[in-house]
């Protein structure tokens, strides 16, 4: 049985050069063995979401020859969500959770991500009569207990004891919105995903996302997690560079190729090429592995490994 992949951007900002080049990372990896590859565009945060940002996403992985089998909205997927968490409370795994953000801070635990962790203080609380839909309150997940290892293709240890390290997930929001850990693994089973690629940022999150799929029955892809570009001052690239559109990154899309294929690795000098070439000798072994700091001077591309 072939495989089925995503990629699957948050639609909180215009591409920048770490969104294209996670998409053509997940290109290569789904066409290279002939995979499904489906384009989920994450639009479930109320806030920070805008659709004319979901279709410039589109627009600028069709540009740069990249192409789908499928596209899907995120927020088309609600009814999914619903069922899901019903399927939580009829397992008792949902309570309502009103520590804030500073709350979570006070207990001044760490989480492997740099965020904090939660210190499931309010783990014995009980939803009420009416059950989730009846609260405005967030709602997390009751995670079981013990060590989950979700297997990383590319040798990264993902194991972790989630409920300890992490602590429950919120799954709805207090904005009423279904979290990112909800979405991602009804998404991700509803569709049959059998391989997920992503940025290493995600990999700390994967034993909570490995817990949750425990709880809804849900079978657990293979991952593997890659390489992140980073800005000269350290921190991750597609969180405060500008988009590839306004920095004037898309007025050739073989020259962005090259220099995409030259920041992940895979081409010693930006040379410029399309997506169908660099597909034929396309293998992991030869993207970096350790992260890189990319910089233009003078419209040249500088990428230099993370010691
Ligand atoms: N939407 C997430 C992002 O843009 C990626 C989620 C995932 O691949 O699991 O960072």
């Amino acid at each position: 049985m072939s495989d089925v992949c995503r990629f699957a951007p948050s639609t909180t900002g215009s591409a920048h050069l770490g969104t294209l080049a996670a998409a053509l990372l997940c290109w290569l990896d789904a066409r290279s063995r002939g995979a499904r590859l489906i384009l989920r565009l994450e639009d479930l945060d109320p806030d920070r979401c805008r659709p004319e940002l979901a279709r410039s996403i589109a627009e600028d992985l069709a540009w740069l020859g990249l192409d789908f089998d499928e596209r899907v909205e995120q927020h088309t997927s609600r009814p999914r969500h619903e069922a899901a968490m019903d399927l939580l409370e009829a397992r008792g795994a949902l309570y309502p959770s009103s520590a804030t953000r500073e709350e979570v801070r006070a207990a001044g635990r760490r989480a492997p991500d740099g965020g904090w962790a939660y210190d499931n203080r309010e783990r014995d609380r009980v939803l009420p009569p009416g059950g989730w839909r009846a609260t405005a309150e967030p709602i997390r997940a009751r995670l079981p207990g013990g060590v989950f290892r979700p297997v990383d293709e590319g040798g990264l240890d993902l194991s972790q004891e989630p409920a300890l390290v992490m602590g429950d997930p919120v799954v709805r929001r207090r904005d009423g919105a279904f979290s990112y850990q909800l979405a991602v693994v009804v998404d991700d089973g509803v569709a049959g995903i059998t391989r997920v690629v992503r940025g290493r940022d995600i990999a700390p999150s994967t034993a909570t996302q490995a817990a949750l799929q425990a709880l809804l029955d849900l079978p657990s892809p293979v991952y593997r997690h890659h390489l992140l570009l980073l800005e000269e001052r350290g921190g991750k690239l597609a969180k405060t560079h500008g988009s590839a559109r306004a920095a004037g990154l898309l007025s050739a899309a073989p020259a962005l190729c090259g220099a995409l294929a030259c920041c992940v690795g895979l081409l010693d000098r930006p040379e410029p090429c399309t997506p169908a070439e660099l597909l034929r000798d396309f293998r992991w072994s030869r993207v970096a592995t350790a992260d890189r700091v990319v910089s233009f001077r003078d419209g040249a591309l500088r990428v230099t490994p993370v010691p």
